[in-house]
This record gives C-alpha cells, structure tokens and sequence, in this order.
C-alpha cells in the first residue's frame, strides 16, 4: 500500500503548513464579497485559514487575508466571517491546538 497523500495548504495568518482538512477556505465570490467557504469548491479566489480564534485575528489584523483576496473586506463580511469561523471552530476537533498544552 502506498502511502496516503494528506494534501496540504499554508495558512494566510500563521503562514503555517497544515492538513487540509485543518483549515478553512475563505473565498471572494465573483460578486466581490468574501466568505467562508464550506465545500472548498467554491468558484473564486480562496485562500486558507487556520481554524483558531488565534489564526483568524491574526488574518484580519495583518490584512493577511485581504492581501491574499486582493480585496477590501467590508464590515459586514468580516463579521460574516468571524461568526462563522467561530461557528465552525466549535466543531472542529483541530481547535486550538496552539493554545493550552500540549498532549503525547
Ligand atoms: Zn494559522
């Protein structure tokens, strides 16, 4: 058996090399505005972010995202964003894993 290929995308906030599956895409639609993008297959351009509370401070602090969107994005998607981050970052059993201590 070959070994399974775990595709991987780097963080827009951390810059961090992750799973995939650990992260979320966040993509501006063709209308101009950005959202979380849930299937990964949205039309757009997209970029990734880390599923922490941490990750998504840090991408909207250091304009990480709207440099990688190459857009401005407005209150209302940030919030948009936000809320759903959170959202998902509730069910996401990645959350926080740069937070607290660390497990064997
Ligand atoms: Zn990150």
């Amino acid at each position: 058996m070959a070994g399974k290929h775990v595709p991987e995308r780097t963080c827009v906030a951390c810059r961090r090399l992750k799973p995939k599956r650990e992260l979320l895409r966040v993509v501006r639609r063709p209308d101009g505005t950005v959202a979380v993008d849930p299937t990964g297959k949205a039309p757009g351009r997209g970029a990734y972010i880390g599923a922490s509370r941490e990750c998504l401070r840090l991408a909207l602090e250091r304009k990480a995202l709207e440099r990688s969107l190459k857009t401005v994005i407005s209150e209302t998607d940030r919030a948009g964003l936000e809320a759903e981050l959170y959202k998902r970052r509730a069910s996401c059993p990645f959350r926080d894993e740069d937070e607290g201590s660390r497990e064997g």
